[in-house]
């Protein structure tokens, strides 16, 4: 159509996001001026950047432009398509009569864009998140429309992607008590208002206790105490989780010297810190610098870390198995699961989900199947099983008849401050400390 702009971005000749500025002005000028409506859709592909990491910038490209063309497919001349820049792209409706229309457009870019792409002899998959609002409703001007087009989407990817999510006034108190988290989140460390607390796990046979998982606490004064759950996602986006992580590292290695030489503490490491390369040095220096020996140290990572790919963190985690530090796989069956990275990575502890361990007690056969599966996994590959979240003795049984090796829970022990946790060894000498 007429105001469709040359390109000045080669790669996938499209406007770019100045032009489509102008545009989502000029749209939203008219739809004041005879009263009807426009809207602004905002798309972001799912996966891309995995597909950039591992296959290189020049197949990224070309998936790019193939991208773009079935963008410009999906809008004929009827609207303005545009690329805001990496893997973002916009549209322009100029007039809509129904927001219904919006819903179809977003729903074909979704469908359009997920259909496999062949690039250089490879079959690539990728998806698509759309945010979407509604002008002039949703923004009077178009820096204000984008932004809330950009928070549909932000909300759109964080419920997995490859949906379409409309704009609402509450996205916007979901994003002011995100920035308010992130904000105090910054000071939380140097006010000191972290702290970690310690969960038994025990020996399945015996019920003796082999070591402890530190689990981060934070207390705001005002907030009061804000769950892990709910924090470590902010922290990973606010690229806080390094220093956070760092600290809980070396505080649990810490305190693990107060305990017998034969128990272990185990640290949640997020995949965020794993593609840093400074990472295995921050772990060797926790380890100097506490005197723990590396054996005494488990780390716990999700399968996350293998979605990942080209981040290097499978290599860290091959440098962290060189130190002699354990691995455990944490939240085992909430995620992908694909086993591939079971036989690659060495890791000495699978952890079950609570999940199962819950509904395995209420005889839901898959559950059951579930735990069976992975024990008889583990044990062929030579690695211990944890069932998290055993809360009763019905739990306790179960999970033994299933054979799992190792078991965490209420009914063991909470997760408790330091002193507790050092109070049940009561005849524990502090240990010395090794030199340097
Ligand atoms: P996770 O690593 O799977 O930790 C186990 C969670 O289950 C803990 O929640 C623990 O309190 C809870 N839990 C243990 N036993 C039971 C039980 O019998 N019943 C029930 N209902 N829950 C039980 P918490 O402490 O709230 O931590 C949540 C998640 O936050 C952790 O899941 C972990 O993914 C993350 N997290 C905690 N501390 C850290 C940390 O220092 N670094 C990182 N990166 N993540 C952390
Ligand atoms: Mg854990
Ligand atoms: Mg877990």
């Amino acid at each position: 159509s007429s105001d469709v702009c040359s390109s000045d971005l080669p790669l996938t000749r499209l406007p770019n996001r100045l032009q489509l500025t102008e545009a989502l002005s000029k749209a939203i000028a008219q739809a004041k001026q005879h009263n009807h409506r426009c809207a602004f859709l905002l798309s972001d592909l799912d996966r891309f950047k995995a597909i950039n990491d591992t296959l290189g910038h020049q197949t990224g490209d070309k998936l790019l432009e193939k991208v773009a063309d079935r963008l410009r497919r999906v809008c004929s001349d009827q609207y303005l398509c545009g690329r805001i820049g990496g893997d973002e792209f916009a549209l322009v409706m100029r007039e809509i009569e129904d927001p219904l229309q919006v819903e179809q457009l977003a729903h074909s870019i979704i469908s359009d864009l997920s259909l496999p792409y062949e690039v250089d002899q490879h079959t690539l998959y990728i998806g698509a998140s759309v945010g979407s609002g509604i002008g002039p409703r949703d923004g009077e001007d178009a820096e204000t429309l984008f932004r809330s087009a950009d928070l549909a989407l932000y909300r759109a990817k964080d419920e997995g992607g490859g949906v379409h999510r409309v704009y609402e006034p509450m996205l916007h108190a979901f994003a002011e008590e995100r920035r308010i988290l992130e904000l105090a989140l910054r000071e939380a460390l140097e006010k000191n208002q972290l702290h970690l607390v310690y969960q038994p796990v025990v020996n399945a046979r015996t019920g003796n206790v082999e070591g402890f998982e530190s689990l981060v606490r934070w207390t705001h004064p005002e907030l009061g105490p804000v769950s892990p759950a709910k924090f470590v996602p902010v922290a990973e986006d606010a690229r806080l989780i390094a220093p956070i992580g760092e600290w809980v590292l070396r505080t649990a290695c810490m305190e693990a010297m107060n305990w017998p030489s034969d128990v272990r503490v185990a640290v949640n490491v997020s995949a965020e810190q794993l593609s840093n390369p400074n990472f295995v040095a921050v772990v060797m220096s926790a380890l100097a610098q506490s005197g723990l020996t590396s054996d005494r140290l488990e780390l716990e990572v999700t399968e996350s870390v293998f979605m990942r790919e080209g981040t290097g963190a499978t290599q860290i985690l091959e440098q962290i198995m060189g130190l002699g530090v354990r691995l455990s796989l944490d939240d085992f069956g909430t995620g992908y699961s694909s086993l591939g990275y079971l036989s690659r990575t060495r890791f000495s502890t699978i952890k079950i989900d609570r999940s199962f361990v819950t509904s395995a007690a209420k005889n839901e056969p898959e559950s059951l199947a579930i735990i069976r599966a992975v024990v008889a996994l583990a044990q062929s590959l030579g690695m211990a099983t944890t069932a998290e979240g055993v809360e009763n003795e019905t739990e306790v049984e179960m999970v033994n008849q299933l054979g799992c090796s190792k078991i965490q829970g209420y009914y063991f022990g909470r997760p408790m401050p330091a002193d507790e946790a050092r109070a049940l060894f009561p005849h524990q000498q502090k240990q010395a400390r090794a030199a340097g």
